[in-house]
C-alpha cells in the first residue's frame, strides 16, 4: 500500500486536482453546529474536521424525493425520467459512512438491482478521512474502526494536524496521478483517538440477546419517551424504506410517480387499506427498528445493519440513545443467564 504525507494546507489543492475526474461531494458547514454533504464549489470551504452530517451520504444515491416517471392516462403510456449522472468523488468520508454505503449496496443491488441507485453508484470514487469520535459515535463496537479502509480508493489519516494519504486501489492511484504536493512516507498510527461510547458485548453476540429480548420491559420504557417523529430513521444511513406515490393532474389526463423516504417509526408506516395498522403502537415500532438493525438482516448477513454513526441518538428530540438501549438489553440478558445458572 502506497503512503504519502500531505500538508493540511495543501488539501484544497488536492480537491481541485480531483475535480479533473468529476464532481466532488464533501462535508460543508451548515449554520453554526451542523454539517452537510454538498457539491464542492470552493475547495477552501470543505470541512475536514466534522463529527457527522445531519443527513447521511445515502442522500446522494437514494435522494429523499425522486421523480421516477411521467405518465399519460389518455394514451396509457409512461416516460421514465432520464438520469444525467456525472462521475463523482466523495471526499472526506468517515469509515462508518462508507460501510453504510456497502450495506446499502446489499439492500439495493441484491436480486433485481435498483437501477437509479446502480447508475449513481457506478463511477463513484470514495476518499476516506479519519475522525475523532464524540459522545455519540460507537462504530468500533459494531466492528468498524476509525481507520477501516474497505470501500475507499484513498484514505486521509490525520497525524499531528497534517495527513498521511493511503492509496488503496488502482482508481485511487489514477486520481492522484500528477499531483505533486505529496511525499512518500512511512505509515504512522495516531494514538489520540478513542471511542467514548461502547456496547458492552461483541456485536456478534447481539442477535442472541435479541432472540430473548422481544418481551423485554425495556421497549415500553423507551416507547414512553419516544414522540414518534421519525428523525432516527430519516437520518439513519442504512435505512432504505421508501414510499411511492402517483400524483394526477386535475384534468385526470396525466401525472407523475414520485418516490420519497419513509420511516418505520411513523405511525402511518404500517397502515393498510381498511385502517388496519400492523405496528400501531410506539412500542411495536421502537422494537421493530432495533430488530431491523441487530437481528433480522444480521441473522442472514452476519453483520449488524447499524454502523454506529450515532445520528439516531444525536438527533433524537427525546434523547433516546441506541447504545444505551443495547446495553440495557445486555444487562437484562446477563441477569436472565445468571438466574438460569443459579436455578439449574
Ligand atoms: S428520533 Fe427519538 S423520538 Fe423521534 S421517533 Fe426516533 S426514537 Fe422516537
Ligand atoms: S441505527 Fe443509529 S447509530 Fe446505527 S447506523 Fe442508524 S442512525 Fe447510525
Amino acid at each position: 500500500m502506497e503512503c504519502y504525507s500531505l500538508l493540511r494546507t495543501d488539501v484544497p489543492d488536492l480537491i481541485d486536482h480531483l475535480g479533473a475526474y468529476g464532481e466532488i461531494v464533501a462535508p460543508h458547514s451548515k449554520g453554526d453546529v451542523s454539517y452537510s454533504f454538498e457539491v464542492v464549489q470552493d475547495s477552501n470551504k470543505v470541512v475536514l474536521d466534522y463529527d457527522r452530517t445531519l443527513l447521511p451520504l445515502k442522500k446522494m444515491f437514494l435522494p429523499p424525493q425522486e421523480k421516477l416517471m411521467d405518465f399519460s392516462l389518455k394514451s396509457l403510456s409512461y416516460t421514465p425520467i432520464k438520469l444525467h449522472i456525472k462521475p463523482r468523488v466523495f471526499f472526506a468520508i468517515h469509515s462508518y459512512e462508507m460501510q453504510s454505503i456497502l450495506r446499502l449496496d446489499h439492500s439495493m443491488l441484491s436480486g433485481q438491482a435498483e437501477s437509479n441507485y446502480l447508475r449513481r453508484r457506478k463511477k463513484s470514487r470514495f476518499i476516506g478521512i479519519s475522525f475523532k469520535p464524540d459522545e455519540f459515535h460507537f462504530s468500533e463496537s459494531v466492528g468498524i474502526p476509525i481507520e477501516e479502509m474497505e470501500g475507499f480508493d484513498l484514505y486521509l489519516n490525520e497525524v499531528d494536524g497534517d495527513y498521511q494519504l493511503y492509496v488503496l486501489t488502482k482508481n485511487g492511484h489514477s486520481l492522484i496521478e500528477g499531483f505533486e504536493k505529496i511525499k512518500t512516507a512511512e505509515p504512522e498510527i495516531a494514538e489520540d483517538r478513542k471511542f467514548n461510547k461502547k456496547i458492552r458485548f461483541h456485536y456478534n453476540r447481539l442477535p442472541q440477546v435479541f432472540q430473548y429480548a422481544y418481551h423485554s420491559e425495556i421497549w415500553a420504557e423507551v416507547a414512553s419517551r419516544c414522540v414518534g417523529c421519525g428523525s432516527c430513521t430519516l437520518t439513519c444511513p442504512t435505512c432504505f424504506c421508501f414510499d411511492v406515490k402517483d400524483e394526477v393532474t386535475v384534468t385526470a389526463e396525466s401525472g407523475m410517480r414520485q418516490r420519497s423516504w419513509d420511516s418505520c417509526m411513523l405511525s402511518t408506516f404500517a397502515e393498510i387499506a381498511g385502517g388496519e395498522n400492523f405496528r400501531e403502537k410506539t412500542i411495536n415500532r421502537t422494537r421493530h427498528r432495533l430488530y431491523r438493525k441487530f437481528k433480522y438482516i444480521t441473522d442472514e448477513e452476519g453483520l449488524p445493519w447499524c454502523v454506529g454513526c450515532g445520528r439516531c441518538t444525536a438527533f433524537c428530540p427525546a434523547e433516546i440513545s441506541l447504545p444505551d438501549i443495547l446495553n440495557d438489553l445486555i444487562n437484562e440478558d446477563e441477569k436472565a443467564q445468571h438466574h438460569h445458572q443459579v436455578m439449574a
